[in-house]
């Protein structure tokens, strides 16, 4: 009766907005102890605003964002949308673009070698840092050139559903590669308590190893490059989707069995109750 009743679950998660590609992996979620959620286009909206930009070498604000968006144009990263539509201008051809998860990019412009991203990804300290908006820094072969703040707000429905998933009992954390500050902030407006900040990609899957060396079974919700290891590595890797206001990557959708296929954490809701009824018409 094991496979129809699996088959029973699945064909009801996709007409809920979860598709599920390995029904062990719903199986687990039902019986999650812990529930991670990274933080940009996961627990936000992950559309960041332009917030300000700070000068710091011989360039002005408008010819910093020109070169900020053109190299952030083959990237995926909300960031990269946050910068583009704050310049909103034509933007200059890059050479030898490469995207760094979890901490930045480089490329180069007019023959001008970048590299833009956190203070950890370019090794300065920024001079000073907005609490609770994210700072990426445009670095050139001088120095630090700017600092750029966006602000991303909570998903209207975060803290509801993070109320709701703590009242059936999971442990909630937030793992993010942004900074202590902004994590805090966001975890707080959203009421989880447990925050990992300052994350690369492999951090966020050993953050996941080890509370399952602990005992743990690990869900973990994310919508970036960043994310793949870790939803990879989780009992249950949710992604967020692409399309419907859901900005999830590729290879974060590749590396996680299941998908949200509607807008919003809400599925993540009902990706739990299907597990549970799926649970119990396999019993
Ligand atoms: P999160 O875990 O919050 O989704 P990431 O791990 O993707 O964050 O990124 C961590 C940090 O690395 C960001 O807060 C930002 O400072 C920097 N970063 C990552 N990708 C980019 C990018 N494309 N452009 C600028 N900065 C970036
Ligand atoms: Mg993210």
């Amino acid at each position: 009766a094991t496979p129809v009743a699996v088959m029973v679950g699945l064909g009801a998660a996709a007409r809920k907005g979860v598709l599920v590609r390995d029904a062990a992996a719903l199986e687990a979620l039902g019986k999650a102890t812990d529930l991670a959620f990274d933080k940009t286009g996961t627990l936000t909206e992950g559309r960041p605003r332009l917030r300000t930009v700070q000068v710091l070498g011989g360039l002005d604000t408008a010819e910093l964002l020109a070169i900020a968006a053109s190299l952030e144009r083959d990237s995926e990263h909300p960031i990269a949308r946050g910068l583009v539509a704050a310049h909103g201008g034509a933007l200059r051809p890059v050479e030898g673009f490469r995207a760094h998860p979890g901490g930045g990019i480089s490329g180069s412009v007019a023959g001008t070698a970048y590299r833009l991203g956190s203070a950890a990804f370019l090794g300065v300290a920024f001079p000073t840092e907005d609490p609770d908006g994210t700072s990426v820094g445009l670095a050139g072969p001088t120095g630090l050139l700017g600092v750029f703040v966006l602000g991303d707000r909570l998903r209207p429905e975060a803290s509801a559903v993070v109320a709701r998933l703590r009242g059936q009992g999971l442990r909630l954390h937030l793992f993010t590669g942004d900074r202590e500050a902004p994590g805090r902030a966001m975890a707080q407006a959203a009421g989880i308590d447990s925050v990992a900040a300052g994350l690369r990609p492999e951090e966020k899957l050993e953050r996941i190893k080890a509370l399952q060396a602990s005992g743990a079974v690990v869900g973990f919700v994310g919508d970036g490059v960043n994310d793949a290891p870790a939803l990879a590595q989780a009992d249950c890797g949710i992604a967020m989707g692409s399309g419907a206001g859901q900005q999830g990557t590729g290879a974060a959708m590749a590396a996680a069995p299941l998908v949200l296929l509607r807008a919003g954490l809400e599925p993540v809701l009902e990706a739990r109750r299907l597990a549970d009824r799926t649970a119990r018409i396999i019993r």
